[in-house]
């Protein structure tokens, strides 16, 4: 497996594989690689010819500059993770390789950044569909791969995609989850060991919710309610947003359909974890 730190060694590269007609998939990740990541690759691998990983902390998407220093770096065991689950490639370019001096061109994303994360982290996904255009641009895969565990950013990147014409097929991955239910996240290592005993708390609210769903009850302030009930169950659980709302526009509809997610972004301590469940997947 190659590493490149430099976007035209990595487009030379590709260049030669297209025309050898070779499929490219593409996983963008921050690092901190774990098994969610891990099963975005093998996902990639198992359906394209050549899979390019790339591992960047995107400092423009970060809204707290403490949040963006803290976030974890191991780019030695991230290249390890990645080789081993059928990744072919990885980029990993340095900040002023992806934002060269004098850089001021963002995209200003659609309707579906508004709410929740958009509300509550003015500018993320702003930085989030900026840098995910720019990669894509860069590797141009046929397809790529993207957790639904971030599930407006998802929404973000397919409206951003389609706004923008660009030819790539993107493609939602279900949440991977610990044997307890809590989601996996590269912020989790930061939990106490109390937070930790108490973050399943997070998928218990989800599933019951989704039960209330399943049983009939079609009352966005109803399912809410009990969504944020059941996080506040944990002593040590802030919640942040709990939103039911339309899986592609992301916008709160009081008419709660078999469309419909809900998402909640929560804090343990100093902490935020995001997660989701759509109402009418038993999964
Ligand atoms: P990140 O490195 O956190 O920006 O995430 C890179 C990609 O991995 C994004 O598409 C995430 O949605 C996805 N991802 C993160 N956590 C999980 C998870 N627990 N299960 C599946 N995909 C995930």
């Amino acid at each position: 497996m190659q590493v490149f730190d430099n976007i035209k060694d990595l487009r030379d590269l590709l260049h030669t594989y297209r025309l050898e007609g070779k499929s490219v998939g593409f996983v963008p990740t921050m690092g901190a690689l774990h098994p969610g990541h891990a099963e975005l690759i093998r996902q990639s691998s198992r359906t394209n010819d050549v899979t390019v990983v790339s591992i960047f902390v995107n400092p423009t998407q970060f809204n707290v500059q403490s949040d963006f220093e803290k976030y974890p770096r191991h780019l030695e065991v991230d290249i390890e993770i990645a080789a081993n689950n059928g990744a072919s490639l990885v980029f990993a370019p340095s900040a002023l390789e992806m934002y060269p001096e004098g850089f001021r061109t963002f995209i200003e994303p659609g309707a579906s950044a508004d709410p929740m994360e958009g509300a509550n982290r003015p500018g993320h996904f702003r930085g989030v569909a900026t840098i995910v255009v720019k990669l894509l641009n860069i590797v141009q895969p046929d397809n790529a791969y993207f957790g639904t565990k971030d599930f407006q950013q998802l929404a973000v990147i397919r409206e951003t995609v389609s706004h923008l014409n660009m030819p790539f097929a993107i493609h939602g991955v279900p949440t991977v989850r610990e044997a307890d239910g809590l989601a996996l996240s590269s912020r989790n290592v930061r939990l106490s060991s109390d937070a930790r005993s108490q973050a399943p708390i997070i998928y218990q609210a989800l599933k019951t919710t989704q039960k209330a769903f399943a049983q009939g009850e079609r009352n966005r302030t109803k399912l809410e309610h009990l969504a944020a009930d059941g996080l506040n169950k944990a002593a040590l659980c802030r919640v942040e947003y709990v939103s039911v709302c339309d899986a592609t526009t992301l916008a709160s509809t009081d008419v709660v359909t078999e469309d419909s997610v809900l998402c909640v972004a929560v804090w343990f301590d100093d902490v935020r974890l995001i997660d989701n469940i759509e109402l009418s997947n038993q999964r």
